[in-house]
Protein backbone atom coordinates (compact mmCIF):
# COMPACT_ATOMS: atom_id res chain seq x y z
CA UNK A 1 0.00 0.00 0.00
CA UNK A 2 1.19 3.39 -0.69
CA UNK A 3 2.45 5.65 2.10
CA UNK A 4 0.62 8.57 0.50
CA UNK A 5 -2.78 6.44 1.64
CA UNK A 6 -4.78 7.17 4.47
CA UNK A 7 -6.69 3.51 4.74
CA UNK A 8 -10.22 3.19 5.59
CA UNK A 9 -11.92 0.91 8.27
CA UNK A 10 -14.69 -0.64 6.31
CA UNK A 11 -17.92 -2.29 8.40
CA UNK A 12 -19.76 -4.86 6.82
CA UNK A 13 -22.82 -5.83 9.52
CA UNK A 14 -25.42 -7.84 8.67
CA UNK A 15 -27.40 -10.54 10.75
CA UNK A 16 -26.20 -13.96 9.99
CA UNK A 17 -27.19 -15.55 6.93
CA UNK A 18 -27.49 -12.47 4.97
CA UNK A 19 -24.09 -13.32 3.38
CA UNK A 20 -22.00 -10.95 4.76
CA UNK A 21 -19.17 -13.53 5.22
CA UNK A 22 -18.97 -14.71 1.52
CA UNK A 23 -19.36 -11.10 0.41
CA UNK A 24 -16.17 -10.29 2.39
CA UNK A 25 -14.22 -13.23 1.48
CA UNK A 26 -14.65 -12.17 -2.00
CA UNK A 27 -13.33 -8.80 -1.63
CA UNK A 28 -10.56 -9.61 0.64
CA UNK A 29 -9.34 -12.18 -2.62
CA UNK A 30 -9.67 -9.63 -4.99
CA UNK A 31 -8.05 -6.71 -3.44
CA UNK A 32 -4.75 -8.06 -1.94
CA UNK A 33 -4.41 -4.81 0.11
CA UNK A 34 -7.49 -5.17 2.73
CA UNK A 35 -6.84 -6.67 5.84
CA UNK A 36 -9.48 -8.57 6.98
CA UNK A 37 -9.67 -7.77 11.03
CA UNK A 38 -9.54 -10.79 13.08
CA UNK A 39 -11.79 -10.39 16.16
CA UNK A 40 -11.38 -11.97 19.58
CA UNK A 41 -14.31 -14.19 21.01
CA UNK A 42 -15.88 -16.51 23.55
CA UNK A 43 -17.62 -18.50 21.09
CA UNK A 44 -16.45 -21.76 20.44
CA UNK A 45 -15.12 -22.54 17.54
CA UNK A 46 -17.06 -24.04 14.60
CA UNK A 47 -15.68 -26.85 12.43
CA UNK A 48 -13.16 -25.69 10.11
CA UNK A 49 -12.63 -22.67 11.85
CA UNK A 50 -9.45 -21.90 12.59
CA UNK A 51 -7.53 -19.87 15.54
CA UNK A 52 -6.00 -16.56 14.32
CA UNK A 53 -7.68 -17.08 10.78
CA UNK A 54 -11.49 -16.75 11.85
CA UNK A 55 -11.40 -15.73 15.07
CA UNK A 56 -9.00 -15.57 18.20
CA UNK A 57 -10.58 -17.84 20.66
CA UNK A 58 -10.19 -16.59 24.10
CA UNK A 59 -12.13 -17.56 27.32
CA UNK A 60 -14.02 -15.81 29.43
CA UNK A 61 -11.82 -14.44 31.95
CA UNK A 62 -9.28 -13.96 28.94
CA UNK A 63 -11.25 -11.48 27.29
CA UNK A 64 -12.26 -9.80 30.84
CA UNK A 65 -8.61 -9.34 31.22
CA UNK A 66 -8.05 -7.44 27.81
CA UNK A 67 -11.46 -5.69 28.46
CA UNK A 68 -9.60 -4.41 31.57
CA UNK A 69 -6.33 -3.39 29.89
CA UNK A 70 -8.37 -1.59 27.04
CA UNK A 71 -7.33 -3.63 24.40
CA UNK A 72 -10.05 -3.47 22.33
CA UNK A 73 -10.97 -0.82 19.62
CA UNK A 74 -14.48 -2.05 20.14
CA UNK A 75 -16.58 -4.99 21.97
CA UNK A 76 -20.17 -6.16 22.58
CA UNK A 77 -21.88 -9.43 23.30
CA UNK A 78 -23.33 -10.70 20.20
CA UNK A 79 -25.66 -14.05 20.77
CA UNK A 80 -24.22 -14.48 24.47
CA UNK A 81 -20.77 -14.59 23.62
CA UNK A 82 -18.29 -11.72 23.79
CA UNK A 83 -16.41 -10.30 20.33
CA UNK A 84 -14.13 -7.43 20.47
CA UNK A 85 -11.91 -5.78 17.96
CA UNK A 86 -7.89 -5.61 18.54
CA UNK A 87 -7.49 -1.77 19.50
CA UNK A 88 -3.56 -1.90 18.36
CA UNK A 89 -4.62 -3.73 14.72
CA UNK A 90 -6.52 -0.53 14.09
CA UNK A 91 -3.75 1.69 14.87
CA UNK A 92 -1.73 0.08 12.85
CA UNK A 93 -3.32 -0.34 10.17
CA UNK A 94 -4.48 3.77 10.35
CA UNK A 95 -0.63 4.47 10.70
CA UNK A 96 0.26 2.48 8.02
CA UNK A 97 -2.46 3.27 5.17
CA UNK A 98 -4.14 -0.18 5.56
CA UNK A 99 -7.66 -0.43 4.56
CA UNK A 100 -9.02 -2.91 7.05
CA UNK A 101 -12.30 -5.11 6.86
CA UNK A 102 -14.49 -5.72 9.66
CA UNK A 103 -17.55 -8.30 9.52
CA UNK A 104 -18.76 -7.09 13.06
CA UNK A 105 -22.38 -6.22 14.04
CA UNK A 106 -24.15 -2.81 14.63
CA UNK A 107 -22.59 -2.09 18.37
CA UNK A 108 -19.18 -2.64 17.23
CA UNK A 109 -19.76 -0.46 14.23
CA UNK A 110 -21.19 2.11 15.96
CA UNK A 111 -18.60 2.30 18.57
CA UNK A 112 -16.13 2.45 15.60
CA UNK A 113 -17.92 5.43 14.29
CA UNK A 114 -17.64 7.45 17.57
CA UNK A 115 -13.70 6.58 17.40
CA UNK A 116 -12.43 7.03 14.23
CA UNK A 117 -15.15 9.27 12.43
CA UNK A 118 -13.22 10.15 9.38
CA UNK A 119 -12.09 6.72 8.71
CA UNK A 120 -14.96 4.41 8.99
CA UNK A 121 -17.48 3.39 6.72
CA UNK A 122 -20.34 2.08 7.63
CA UNK A 123 -22.11 -1.39 4.96
CA UNK A 124 -25.27 -3.09 6.03
CA UNK A 125 -25.91 -6.43 4.12
CA UNK A 126 -29.50 -6.64 3.85
CA UNK A 127 -31.20 -10.47 3.49
CA UNK A 128 -34.16 -9.98 0.44
CA UNK A 129 -36.83 -11.27 3.28
CA UNK A 130 -37.07 -12.90 7.06
CA UNK A 131 -37.97 -16.17 5.45
CA UNK A 132 -34.96 -16.11 3.09
CA UNK A 133 -32.71 -15.84 6.07
CA UNK A 134 -34.33 -18.59 8.22
CA UNK A 135 -34.26 -20.83 4.99
CA UNK A 136 -30.30 -19.81 4.55
CA UNK A 137 -29.62 -20.98 8.07
CA UNK A 138 -31.07 -24.07 8.59
CA UNK A 139 -29.15 -24.69 5.04
CA UNK A 140 -26.02 -23.64 6.55
CA UNK A 141 -26.49 -26.56 9.22
CA UNK A 142 -24.29 -25.21 11.36
CA UNK A 143 -25.54 -24.21 14.19
CA UNK A 144 -28.04 -26.43 16.61
CA UNK A 145 -31.98 -25.39 16.44
CA UNK A 146 -32.37 -23.53 19.27
CA UNK A 147 -29.06 -21.21 18.52
CA UNK A 148 -30.69 -20.72 15.06
CA UNK A 149 -33.88 -19.95 16.76
CA UNK A 150 -32.28 -17.34 18.61
CA UNK A 151 -30.40 -15.92 15.96
CA UNK A 152 -33.43 -15.10 13.83
CA UNK A 153 -35.01 -13.31 17.07
CA UNK A 154 -32.10 -11.13 17.55
CA UNK A 155 -32.10 -11.04 13.25
CA UNK A 156 -35.38 -8.88 13.52
CA UNK A 157 -33.28 -6.32 16.43
CA UNK A 158 -30.13 -5.99 14.24
CA UNK A 159 -32.09 -5.02 11.12
CA UNK A 160 -33.77 -2.32 12.85
CA UNK A 161 -29.91 -0.83 13.07
CA UNK A 162 -29.59 -0.35 9.03
CA UNK A 163 -30.30 3.45 9.01
CA UNK A 164 -27.28 3.84 11.00
CA UNK A 165 -24.92 2.71 8.10
CA UNK A 166 -23.74 4.68 4.90
CA UNK A 167 -24.69 1.66 2.54
CA UNK A 168 -27.49 -0.78 2.27
CA UNK A 169 -26.94 -3.67 0.04
CA UNK A 170 -30.16 -6.45 -0.35
CA UNK A 171 -28.70 -9.96 -1.08
CA UNK A 172 -30.85 -11.49 -3.46
CA UNK A 173 -27.96 -11.89 -6.07
CA UNK A 174 -25.00 -12.63 -4.51
CA UNK A 175 -22.80 -11.26 -7.58
CA UNK A 176 -24.83 -8.12 -7.82
CA UNK A 177 -24.61 -7.66 -4.07
CA UNK A 178 -20.56 -7.80 -4.94
CA UNK A 179 -20.54 -5.91 -7.31
CA UNK A 180 -21.95 -2.89 -4.76
CA UNK A 181 -19.50 -3.88 -2.16
CA UNK A 182 -16.67 -3.72 -4.75
CA UNK A 183 -17.84 -0.01 -5.75
CA UNK A 184 -18.02 1.05 -2.29
CA UNK A 185 -14.91 -0.14 -1.62
CA UNK A 186 -13.15 1.29 -4.75
CA UNK A 187 -15.24 5.02 -4.53
CA UNK A 188 -14.70 5.18 -0.64
CA UNK A 189 -10.69 4.29 -1.33
CA UNK A 190 -10.76 7.05 -3.57
CA UNK A 191 -12.27 10.20 -1.45
CA UNK A 192 -9.87 13.10 -1.98
CA UNK A 193 -9.60 12.92 1.99
CA UNK A 194 -8.12 9.61 1.37
CA UNK A 195 -5.63 10.80 -1.45
CA UNK A 196 -4.91 14.18 -0.02
CA UNK A 197 -1.09 13.70 0.53
CA UNK A 198 -0.88 11.83 -2.64
CA UNK A 199 -2.23 14.69 -4.84
CA UNK A 200 0.05 17.37 -2.62
CA UNK A 201 2.76 15.00 -3.55
CA UNK A 202 2.09 15.71 -7.00
CA UNK A 203 1.47 19.15 -6.57
CA UNK A 204 5.06 19.59 -4.96
CA UNK A 205 7.01 17.57 -8.39
CA UNK A 206 6.95 14.54 -6.83
CA UNK A 207 6.22 11.02 -8.33
CA UNK A 208 3.47 9.09 -6.40
CA UNK A 209 2.40 5.32 -7.50
CA UNK A 210 -1.32 5.07 -7.17
CA UNK A 211 -2.86 2.63 -5.22
CA UNK A 212 -2.34 -1.09 -6.14
CA UNK A 213 -5.60 -2.58 -6.98
CA UNK A 214 -6.77 -6.05 -7.71
CA UNK A 215 -4.64 -8.93 -6.52
P1 LIG B 1 -20.52 -15.46 14.36
O1 LIG B 1 -20.52 -16.05 15.75
O2 LIG B 1 -21.68 -15.97 13.55
O3 LIG B 1 -19.20 -15.59 13.67
O4 LIG B 1 -20.75 -13.90 14.55
C1 LIG B 1 -21.86 -13.42 15.25
C2 LIG B 1 -21.96 -11.93 15.10
O5 LIG B 1 -20.90 -11.29 15.80
C3 LIG B 1 -21.87 -11.44 13.66
O6 LIG B 1 -22.89 -10.48 13.46
C4 LIG B 1 -20.53 -10.80 13.59
O7 LIG B 1 -20.51 -9.76 12.64
C5 LIG B 1 -20.38 -10.26 15.00
N1 LIG B 1 -18.98 -10.01 15.34
C6 LIG B 1 -17.89 -10.75 15.01
N2 LIG B 1 -16.78 -10.20 15.51
C7 LIG B 1 -17.15 -9.08 16.17
C8 LIG B 1 -16.44 -8.06 16.90
O8 LIG B 1 -15.21 -8.06 17.04
N3 LIG B 1 -17.18 -7.07 17.43
C9 LIG B 1 -18.54 -7.00 17.30
N4 LIG B 1 -19.17 -5.95 17.85
N5 LIG B 1 -19.24 -7.94 16.63
C10 LIG B 1 -18.56 -8.97 16.07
Amino acid sequence: MSSDYKGLLLVVSSPSGAGKTTLCRRLRDEFAQIQFSVSYTTRSPRPGEVHGREYFFVDRDAFTAMVARDEFAEYALVHGNNYGTSASLVREALASGTDLLFDIDFQGGRQLRRCFPADVVLVFILPPSLGELQRRLQARNTDAPEVIERRLRVARDELSHYAEYDYVIVNDDLNRAYAALRAIYIAESHRCARQRSAAEAVLSGQQVLGIARGA
